[in-house]
């Protein structure tokens, strides 16, 4: 039985009074809810006030990208230990944003994905198609591309402790969202893909996320279906009430 996971990626949003104030307003409802696993992902500046009003919550704290390595002479970047000192369990990777306009490839999230499990982090890796790509029926190959290159070279141990996001490019922020059908397509096929790389029983026990304009009136029917474990939220996490109403929906 997978636990359903939802994560707020709050992207390049929030000063730090605003983070507080959000995460004041997840407290009443969320702070002991255990149903579900419940992530948010501020930018790195509120890491750390978010992290301490975070503290004996059952709210978890992630990051939105992050180094491959400990240290060392890469101006701008954030080393997995220097999440891990502010008590980062998550980090998203390879999000369309970071592979757009950052030009990370699948051979970057993967040494990124490497770098955060051998730090304990648990990585939520990010795979989607464009809508030209849709269009064009490359889905499937786009798709198997991506998860194989992103997630190559994982022990069963390591693809159990990471978390996939199905976000359909065309659909994030854009308020168009994947019918359930058509997402519940491509979570199936990735479970086919980890099940070909990994093993099926192994596949079986890996959470797929959907991200793209969820919100609260689309999210009870995408988390109804089979493959579907969770969601991760861009817009509806920057409201506490629409977030709560999606991680109440993945009941
Ligand atoms: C995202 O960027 O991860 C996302 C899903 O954004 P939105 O919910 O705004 O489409």
């Amino acid at each position: 039985m997978r636990k359903k996971i939802v994560a707020g990626n709050w992207k390049m949003n929030m000063t730090v009074a605003e983070a507080k104030a959000l995460v004041a307003g997840l407290k009443p409802e969320l702070a002991n809810f255990r149903e579900v696993e419940v992530v948010v992902c501020p930018p790195f500046t509120a890491l750390a006030a978010v992290s301490a009003e975070l503290q004996g919550t059952n709210i978890d704290l992630g990051a939105q990208n992050m180094h491959w390595e400990k240290s060392g002479a890469y101006t701008g970047e954030v080393s997995p230990e220097m999440l891990r000192e502010l008590f980062c369990h998550y980090v998203i990777l390879g999000h369309s944003e970071r592979r757009t306009y950052f030009h990370e490839t699948d051979e970057i999230v993967n040494r990124k994905v490497k770098a955060a499990l051998s730090w304990g982090l648990h990585p939520i890796v990010c795979v989607g198609e464009t809508l030209q790509q849709r269009e064009a029926g490359e889905v499937e190959s786009v798709i198997t591309t991506q998860v194989r290159g992103s997630l190559a070279g994982l022990s069963p141990r390591e693809i159990l402790d990471s978390v996939i996001a199905y976000e359909p490019v065309w659909a994030i922020g854009t308020g168009k969202t994947a019918t359930s059908a058509q997402a519940q397509e491509v979570h199936a096929l990735i479970r086919k893909i980890l099940g070909q790389m990994f093993d099926p029983a192994v596949a079986q026990g890996v959470r797929i996320q959907y991200g793209g304009s969820m919100k609260p009136a689309n999210a009870r029917e995408l988390l109804s279906m089979p493959d579907i474990d969770g969601g991760l939220i861009g817009g509806a996490a920057l409201k506490a009430d629409s977030f709560i109403a999606i991680a109440k929906a993945a009941i």
